[in-house]
Protein backbone atom coordinates (compact mmCIF):
# COMPACT_ATOMS: atom_id res chain seq x y z
CA UNK A 1 0.00 0.00 0.00
CA UNK A 2 1.17 3.18 -0.88
CA UNK A 3 -0.21 6.52 -1.23
CA UNK A 4 -1.77 6.12 -4.87
CA UNK A 5 -3.49 3.37 -2.91
CA UNK A 6 -7.34 2.67 -4.26
CA UNK A 7 -9.77 0.88 -3.54
CA UNK A 8 -11.96 -0.39 -6.65
CA UNK A 9 -15.78 0.30 -6.32
CA UNK A 10 -18.56 -2.08 -7.51
CA UNK A 11 -18.58 -0.23 -10.64
CA UNK A 12 -14.96 -0.34 -11.07
CA UNK A 13 -14.54 3.20 -10.61
CA UNK A 14 -11.00 3.25 -8.43
CA UNK A 15 -11.45 6.07 -5.39
CA UNK A 16 -8.15 6.93 -3.39
CA UNK A 17 -8.05 5.57 -0.09
CA UNK A 18 -7.36 8.53 1.42
CA UNK A 19 -8.53 12.15 0.96
CA UNK A 20 -9.30 15.42 2.42
CA UNK A 21 -12.24 16.53 4.41
CA UNK A 22 -13.60 20.15 4.11
CA UNK A 23 -16.50 19.92 6.76
CA UNK A 24 -16.00 23.30 8.55
CA UNK A 25 -13.37 24.66 6.33
CA UNK A 26 -15.02 28.34 5.24
CA UNK A 27 -15.14 28.92 1.83
CA UNK A 28 -12.47 31.43 0.52
CA UNK A 29 -8.44 31.06 1.42
CA UNK A 30 -9.04 28.47 4.31
CA UNK A 31 -10.79 26.21 1.91
CA UNK A 32 -8.47 26.78 -1.14
CA UNK A 33 -5.12 26.59 0.56
CA UNK A 34 -6.29 23.34 2.16
CA UNK A 35 -7.37 22.31 -1.16
CA UNK A 36 -3.82 23.13 -2.35
CA UNK A 37 -1.73 22.10 0.19
CA UNK A 38 -3.59 18.45 -0.17
CA UNK A 39 -3.08 18.21 -3.82
CA UNK A 40 0.86 19.17 -3.40
CA UNK A 41 1.37 16.79 -0.94
CA UNK A 42 -0.18 14.15 -2.78
CA UNK A 43 -3.99 13.92 -1.77
CA UNK A 44 -6.09 13.37 -5.16
CA UNK A 45 -9.77 13.17 -3.55
CA UNK A 46 -11.39 15.88 -1.73
CA UNK A 47 -14.65 15.38 -0.33
CA UNK A 48 -17.27 18.05 0.09
CA UNK A 49 -21.12 18.66 0.23
CA UNK A 50 -23.53 21.23 -0.85
CA UNK A 51 -24.46 21.81 3.09
CA UNK A 52 -20.54 22.67 3.88
CA UNK A 53 -20.90 26.15 1.43
CA UNK A 54 -16.96 25.86 -0.07
CA UNK A 55 -17.81 23.56 -3.27
CA UNK A 56 -16.68 27.33 -5.22
CA UNK A 57 -13.47 27.50 -3.37
CA UNK A 58 -13.16 23.22 -3.73
CA UNK A 59 -13.09 23.82 -7.40
CA UNK A 60 -10.95 26.89 -7.63
CA UNK A 61 -8.09 25.13 -6.27
CA UNK A 62 -8.62 21.89 -8.39
CA UNK A 63 -8.61 24.50 -11.27
CA UNK A 64 -5.16 26.52 -9.89
CA UNK A 65 -3.45 23.06 -8.95
CA UNK A 66 -1.90 22.17 -12.28
CA UNK A 67 -3.18 18.65 -12.53
CA UNK A 68 -5.63 17.43 -14.82
CA UNK A 69 -9.20 17.40 -13.27
CA UNK A 70 -9.63 13.81 -14.80
CA UNK A 71 -6.84 12.80 -12.17
CA UNK A 72 -8.77 14.60 -9.10
CA UNK A 73 -11.51 12.69 -7.50
CA UNK A 74 -14.35 14.70 -6.82
CA UNK A 75 -16.48 13.41 -4.08
CA UNK A 76 -20.05 16.15 -3.24
CA UNK A 77 -23.32 15.42 -1.41
CA UNK A 78 -27.17 15.68 -2.34
CA UNK A 79 -28.12 18.17 0.42
CA UNK A 80 -31.21 16.99 2.99
CA UNK A 81 -33.14 20.65 2.09
CA UNK A 82 -32.90 19.76 -1.66
CA UNK A 83 -34.70 16.04 -0.86
CA UNK A 84 -37.65 17.62 1.42
CA UNK A 85 -38.02 19.99 -1.17
CA UNK A 86 -37.70 17.89 -4.45
CA UNK A 87 -34.79 19.88 -5.61
CA UNK A 88 -32.74 17.22 -5.83
CA UNK A 89 -32.11 17.85 -9.72
CA UNK A 90 -31.23 21.68 -9.01
CA UNK A 91 -29.29 20.97 -5.99
CA UNK A 92 -27.16 18.68 -8.15
CA UNK A 93 -26.96 21.54 -11.08
CA UNK A 94 -26.03 24.01 -8.39
CA UNK A 95 -23.14 21.79 -6.90
CA UNK A 96 -21.64 20.89 -10.72
CA UNK A 97 -21.49 24.93 -11.29
CA UNK A 98 -20.14 25.87 -7.62
CA UNK A 99 -17.39 23.24 -8.66
CA UNK A 100 -17.24 24.67 -11.80
CA UNK A 101 -16.22 20.89 -13.25
CA UNK A 102 -18.71 18.88 -15.54
CA UNK A 103 -18.80 15.78 -13.54
CA UNK A 104 -18.44 14.60 -10.44
CA UNK A 105 -16.66 11.54 -9.54
CA UNK A 106 -18.90 10.39 -6.64
CA UNK A 107 -22.30 11.62 -5.59
CA UNK A 108 -23.73 10.75 -2.31
CA UNK A 109 -27.01 11.02 -0.40
CA UNK A 110 -25.98 13.18 2.64
CA UNK A 111 -28.77 11.47 5.04
CA UNK A 112 -31.22 9.31 4.40
CA UNK A 113 -34.09 11.44 4.73
CA UNK A 114 -37.14 9.44 5.29
CA UNK A 115 -39.65 9.34 2.48
CA UNK A 116 -37.25 11.41 0.04
CA UNK A 117 -33.75 8.89 -0.03
CA UNK A 118 -35.64 5.88 -2.73
CA UNK A 119 -37.02 8.98 -5.20
CA UNK A 120 -33.83 11.02 -4.71
CA UNK A 121 -31.40 7.56 -5.62
CA UNK A 122 -33.82 6.98 -8.37
CA UNK A 123 -32.66 10.79 -9.31
CA UNK A 124 -29.52 10.30 -9.28
CA UNK A 125 -29.23 7.17 -11.37
CA UNK A 126 -30.43 8.79 -14.26
CA UNK A 127 -27.73 11.52 -13.70
CA UNK A 128 -25.28 8.63 -13.22
CA UNK A 129 -26.80 7.03 -16.70
CA UNK A 130 -26.42 10.53 -18.35
CA UNK A 131 -22.59 10.29 -17.71
CA UNK A 132 -23.01 13.40 -15.35
CA UNK A 133 -21.80 11.00 -12.53
CA UNK A 134 -19.21 8.44 -12.16
CA UNK A 135 -20.28 6.80 -9.04
CA UNK A 136 -22.66 6.71 -6.81
CA UNK A 137 -23.54 6.29 -2.95
CA UNK A 138 -24.68 6.86 0.22
CA UNK A 139 -23.63 8.29 3.61
CA UNK A 140 -25.19 7.73 6.81
CA UNK A 141 -27.04 4.51 5.83
CA UNK A 142 -27.48 1.74 8.00
CA UNK A 143 -28.69 -1.23 6.88
CA UNK A 144 -32.11 -1.08 6.77
CA UNK A 145 -32.50 1.92 4.91
CA UNK A 146 -30.09 -0.03 2.02
CA UNK A 147 -32.51 -2.87 1.97
CA UNK A 148 -35.66 -0.51 0.83
CA UNK A 149 -33.43 1.49 -1.17
CA UNK A 150 -32.43 -1.49 -2.92
CA UNK A 151 -36.30 -2.74 -3.48
CA UNK A 152 -35.95 -0.69 -6.38
CA UNK A 153 -32.95 0.03 -7.10
CA UNK A 154 -31.32 -0.39 -10.02
CA UNK A 155 -27.59 0.18 -9.24
CA UNK A 156 -26.04 -0.96 -5.81
CA UNK A 157 -24.62 1.99 -4.07
CA UNK A 158 -20.91 1.78 -4.38
CA UNK A 159 -19.87 3.59 -0.74
CA UNK A 160 -21.54 4.35 2.35
CA UNK A 161 -19.86 7.21 4.22
CA UNK A 162 -20.26 6.72 8.08
CA UNK A 163 -18.89 7.88 10.98
CA UNK A 164 -16.07 5.60 11.83
CA UNK A 165 -13.40 6.02 14.34
CA UNK A 166 -11.90 3.95 16.86
CA UNK A 167 -14.70 4.99 19.70
CA UNK A 168 -17.35 3.87 16.71
CA UNK A 169 -15.67 0.82 14.78
CA UNK A 170 -19.06 0.08 12.83
CA UNK A 171 -18.43 -3.61 12.43
CA UNK A 172 -22.18 -4.28 11.71
CA UNK A 173 -22.64 -1.91 9.13
CA UNK A 174 -19.09 -2.83 8.24
CA UNK A 175 -20.27 -6.58 7.70
CA UNK A 176 -23.19 -5.84 5.98
CA UNK A 177 -21.49 -3.61 3.39
CA UNK A 178 -18.96 -5.57 2.37
CA UNK A 179 -21.32 -8.61 1.65
CA UNK A 180 -23.10 -6.74 -0.57
CA UNK A 181 -19.96 -4.69 -2.41
CA UNK A 182 -20.20 -1.58 -1.04
CA UNK A 183 -17.27 0.18 0.14
CA UNK A 184 -16.96 1.72 3.49
CA UNK A 185 -15.89 5.41 3.86
CA UNK A 186 -14.58 7.03 7.53
CA UNK A 187 -16.25 10.35 8.42
CA UNK A 188 -15.06 12.01 11.35
CA UNK A 189 -11.94 9.30 11.15
CA UNK A 190 -9.91 11.06 13.55
CA UNK A 191 -13.10 11.58 16.13
CA UNK A 192 -12.15 15.31 15.22
CA UNK A 193 -9.27 15.02 17.58
CA UNK A 194 -11.16 13.51 20.50
CA UNK A 195 -8.56 10.52 20.73
CA UNK A 196 -5.45 11.86 19.88
CA UNK A 197 -3.95 11.48 23.18
CA UNK A 198 -5.41 8.59 24.14
CA UNK A 199 -2.75 6.29 26.22
CA UNK A 200 -2.80 3.48 24.21
CA UNK A 201 -2.57 5.25 20.78
CA UNK A 202 0.23 7.78 22.23
CA UNK A 203 1.95 4.50 23.58
CA UNK A 204 1.80 3.31 19.82
CA UNK A 205 2.39 6.33 18.67
CA UNK A 206 6.07 6.70 20.61
CA UNK A 207 6.72 2.79 19.39
CA UNK A 208 6.39 3.56 15.48
CA UNK A 209 7.79 7.23 15.98
CA UNK A 210 4.36 8.38 14.29
CA UNK A 211 1.83 10.25 15.60
CA UNK A 212 -1.57 9.07 17.29
CA UNK A 213 -3.20 10.88 14.53
CA UNK A 214 -1.49 8.75 11.89
CA UNK A 215 -1.52 5.75 14.30
CA UNK A 216 -5.59 6.15 13.70
CA UNK A 217 -5.84 7.02 9.78
CA UNK A 218 -3.45 3.86 9.48
CA UNK A 219 -5.98 1.27 11.35
CA UNK A 220 -8.54 2.80 8.85
CA UNK A 221 -6.15 1.47 5.73
CA UNK A 222 -5.68 -1.50 6.93
CA UNK A 223 -8.97 -2.08 7.82
CA UNK A 224 -9.91 -1.51 3.62
CA UNK A 225 -12.02 2.05 4.25
CA UNK A 226 -11.62 5.13 2.43
CA UNK A 227 -10.75 7.83 4.58
CA UNK A 228 -11.39 11.79 4.75
CA UNK A 229 -9.38 13.21 7.66
CA UNK A 230 -10.08 17.22 7.34
CA UNK A 231 -7.23 19.73 8.58
CA UNK A 232 -6.92 23.69 7.03
CA UNK A 233 -3.56 23.27 8.76
CA UNK A 234 -0.49 22.74 6.35
CA UNK A 235 1.84 20.76 8.34
CA UNK A 236 -1.20 18.66 9.38
CA UNK A 237 -2.67 17.84 6.25
CA UNK A 238 1.17 16.51 5.52
CA UNK A 239 1.05 14.21 8.44
CA UNK A 240 -2.44 12.63 7.82
CA UNK A 241 -0.92 11.42 4.55
CA UNK A 242 1.94 10.22 5.60
CA UNK A 243 1.06 6.93 6.53
CA UNK A 244 2.39 4.38 3.85
CA UNK A 245 5.81 3.72 5.60
CA UNK A 246 4.83 1.95 8.59
CA UNK A 247 1.83 -1.00 9.26
CA UNK A 248 0.44 -1.63 12.46
CA UNK A 249 0.84 -5.37 13.81
CA UNK A 250 -2.31 -7.54 13.90
CA UNK A 251 -2.04 -6.90 18.09
CA UNK A 252 -1.97 -3.52 17.35
CA UNK A 253 -5.12 -3.52 14.92
CA UNK A 254 -7.21 -5.88 17.77
CA UNK A 255 -5.97 -3.77 20.61
CA UNK A 256 -7.30 -0.63 18.66
CA UNK A 257 -10.52 -2.48 17.39
CA UNK A 258 -10.64 -3.24 21.34
CA UNK A 259 -11.41 0.72 22.01
CA UNK A 260 -15.01 0.59 20.78
CA UNK A 261 -17.38 2.52 22.75
CA UNK A 262 -20.32 2.73 20.19
CA UNK A 263 -19.93 6.10 20.81
CA UNK A 264 -20.97 8.71 18.24
CA UNK A 265 -19.79 12.56 18.33
CA UNK A 266 -22.46 13.70 15.86
CA UNK A 267 -25.95 12.52 14.45
CA UNK A 268 -27.41 9.12 14.76
CA UNK A 269 -29.06 8.27 11.23
CA UNK A 270 -31.87 7.03 12.94
CA UNK A 271 -32.76 10.04 14.64
CA UNK A 272 -30.83 13.14 12.77
CA UNK A 273 -32.19 16.88 12.68
CA UNK A 274 -30.74 18.50 9.78
P1 LIG B 1 -11.99 14.54 11.44
O1 LIG B 1 -12.05 13.32 12.28
O2 LIG B 1 -11.35 14.49 10.11
O3 LIG B 1 -11.29 15.64 12.35
C1 LIG B 1 -11.09 16.95 11.94
C2 LIG B 1 -10.61 17.73 13.16
O4 LIG B 1 -9.36 17.19 13.61
C3 LIG B 1 -10.36 19.18 12.85
O5 LIG B 1 -10.71 19.90 14.02
C4 LIG B 1 -8.86 19.26 12.61
O6 LIG B 1 -8.38 20.53 13.00
C5 LIG B 1 -8.34 18.17 13.54
N1 LIG B 1 -7.14 17.50 12.98
C6 LIG B 1 -6.97 16.99 11.75
N2 LIG B 1 -5.77 16.41 11.62
C7 LIG B 1 -5.15 16.56 12.80
C8 LIG B 1 -3.87 16.18 13.29
N3 LIG B 1 -3.00 15.54 12.51
N4 LIG B 1 -3.55 16.49 14.57
C9 LIG B 1 -4.42 17.14 15.36
N5 LIG B 1 -5.66 17.52 14.96
C10 LIG B 1 -6.02 17.24 13.69
O7 LIG B 1 -13.49 15.11 11.37
P2 LIG B 1 -14.53 15.59 10.25
O8 LIG B 1 -15.84 15.57 10.93
O9 LIG B 1 -14.11 16.82 9.59
O10 LIG B 1 -14.57 14.39 9.18
C11 LIG B 1 -13.76 14.35 8.02
C12 LIG B 1 -14.56 14.62 6.77
O11 LIG B 1 -15.64 13.70 6.64
C13 LIG B 1 -15.28 15.98 6.78
O12 LIG B 1 -14.42 17.06 6.62
C14 LIG B 1 -16.28 15.76 5.67
O13 LIG B 1 -15.66 15.88 4.42
C15 LIG B 1 -16.72 14.33 5.95
N6 LIG B 1 -17.93 14.27 6.80
C16 LIG B 1 -19.07 13.70 6.26
C17 LIG B 1 -20.22 13.63 6.98
C18 LIG B 1 -21.43 13.02 6.37
O14 LIG B 1 -22.52 13.12 6.97
N7 LIG B 1 -21.33 12.39 5.24
C19 LIG B 1 -20.34 14.17 8.35
C20 LIG B 1 -19.08 14.73 8.84
C21 LIG B 1 -17.94 14.73 8.09
P3 LIG B 1 -7.75 21.62 11.98
O15 LIG B 1 -8.64 21.71 10.78
O16 LIG B 1 -7.73 22.84 12.82
O17 LIG B 1 -6.38 21.10 11.67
Amino acid sequence: MDISATVTLNNQVKIPQLGLGVYKSLDGEETYNAVRWAIEAGYRLIDTAKAYKNEASVGRAIRDCGIPREKIFVTTKLWNGDMREDKQEEGFYESLKKLGVEYLDLYLIHWPVKEKYVESWKIMERLYKAGLIRAIGVCNFNPHHIDTLMETAEFTPVINQIELHPFLSQVEVSDYCSKRGIAVEAWSPLARGRLLDHPRLTSMAEDHKKTAAQIILRWHLQHGSVVIPKSTHKDRIISNIDVFDFALSESEMDSINALNQNTRFDQDPETFTC
